[in-house]
């Protein structure tokens, strides 16, 4: 009898955690990764998939997405599955007061693994309540956290439009209560320059949206400012978020190139940014890859570095026992336009080709599998024991 469920065979593996970028055989069996070996007998698996010209990561880990809080907000299953996501973090929809509802009615509903940062904002961050700075309370946001540690791993803090840095500062101290980190989405004023914000972020905490051009990292001088670099000197971190106002090429392309890269990747999805600026996970890893990242570099970003981010470094691996969240990429290989997002009238750099997801699993089960690569052909369907005349 065969051991293993499932055998992906030939793909290139790509396991920052492990130091794998090679051709090479996984294994699964049940919910789990059995084996990573340079050739393991097909008559060892119940079902086998040809990855031979296709690269084989963990699941992806989307550190920046949607699924609660806003109009734009998606349902997991829609924006991560089909786009190799396989674990995303809600980013700042929900907070310390709203953040049961949004588990009851979204996270307890979906295949995708799904965890939270929670908003500084006690209500979340639906529209107009994200400007009340009464409702932000560090104390009962990090009890939260605490709370649901199973879920909440940070906090987020976003669209604060007073003069000064208060949300930021007390969504710092929300992270120091409870040992987490904050995720930061706030535009600099007059009143509050950005260097200012930097400074007040501790190693572990982070900038989202860190190319966009309202937020621009680059200055005049064609340069990446140098409080961005002296803030990443610290350990402060710096994820893409992509979304449909929040990446760049005229932003990412000088700081690749200066030696300034995201330490994640991330898609900001929701609905607003999945078509207009093809904000799924596939395409931002596809505008990195052309910018000139290498693809070990691109996938490490979109896997193992936001799991050890998020403190869950059991996934974004491909490890021995870890859980099968496996992703099988294709790069397609043809003349390809990939965009940028709204502020930059939606720029595009032309590329050779382009990503695209051909089989996400999550936990052992296939969840969407674009050419059927794990799926027989029809021809063997089995004649229908149903006898209507
Ligand atoms: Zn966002």
């Amino acid at each position: 009898m065969p051991g293993y469920d499932l055998l992906i065979k030939g793909g290139h593996v790509i396991d920052a955690a492990n130091n794998v970028d090679g051709v090479m055989d996984v294994a699964v069996a049940g919910r789990v990764v059995a084996a990573v070996e340079p050739d393991i007998p097909q008559s060892e698996a119940r079902r086998v998939v040809d990855a031979s010209g296709l690269y084989v990561t963990p699941g992806l880990v989307d550190i920046h997405a949607h699924a609660t809080g806003f109009s734009g907000a998606m349902f997991p299953e829609e924006m991560c599955f089909p786009y190799g996501v396989t674990t995303m973090v809600d980013c700042g929809g929900s907070g310390w007061r709203t953040f049961d509802q949004f588990n009851n009615d979204v996270i307890m509903k979906t295949q995708v693994r799904v965890f939270a940062l929670l908003n500084i904002v006690g209500q979340g961050m639906e529209g107009d309540v994200e400007q009340n700075i009464d409702d932000m309370d560090a104390e009962a946001t990090a009890a939260k956290i605490r709370q649901r540690s199973d879920i909440l791993v940070g906090v987020k803090v976003a669209h604060y439009q007073g003069r000064g840095w208060e949300s930021v500062d007390r969504g710092v101290e929300a992270a120091r209560l409870s040992d987490s980190f904050c995720l930061v989405d706030q535009n600099a004023k007059t009143t509050r320059p950005f260097d200012e914000m930097l400074k007040r972020l501790r190693p572990g905490d982070g900038v989202t949206h860190c190319f966009g051009y309202g937020k621009p990292m680059i200055g005049n001088d064609g340069m990446v400012k140098p409080h961005y670099i002296e803030a990443r000197a610290r350990g402060v971190k710096f994820d893409v978020g992509h979304g449909n106002n929040s990446f760049s090429f005229s932003m990412a392309v000088p700081a690749i190139e200066q030696g300034f890269p995201p330490d994640t990747i991330s898609t900001d999805m929701h609905r607003m940014s999945l078509h207009t600026s093809r904000a799924t996970m596939t395409e931002v890893m596809s505008k990195f890859l052309a910018i000139g990242m290498p693809m070990a570099e691109v996938v490490a970003r979109s896997t193992w570095e936001p799991a050890k981010w998020i403190n869950h470094t059991e996934l974004g691996t491909l490890t021995p026992g870890a859980p099968a969240d496996i992703t099988v990429l294709e790069f397609q290989d043809r003349p390809s336009g990939l965009s940028d997002s709204g502020p930059t009238g939606y720029r595009i750099m032309k590329a050779e080709g382009r990503l695209i997801n051909q089989l996400t699993i999550k936990d052992g089960t296939v969840r969407f599998d674009y050419d059927g690569l794990s799926k027989d052909d029809w021809a063997e369907t089995p004649t229908t024991d149903l006898d209507i005349p």
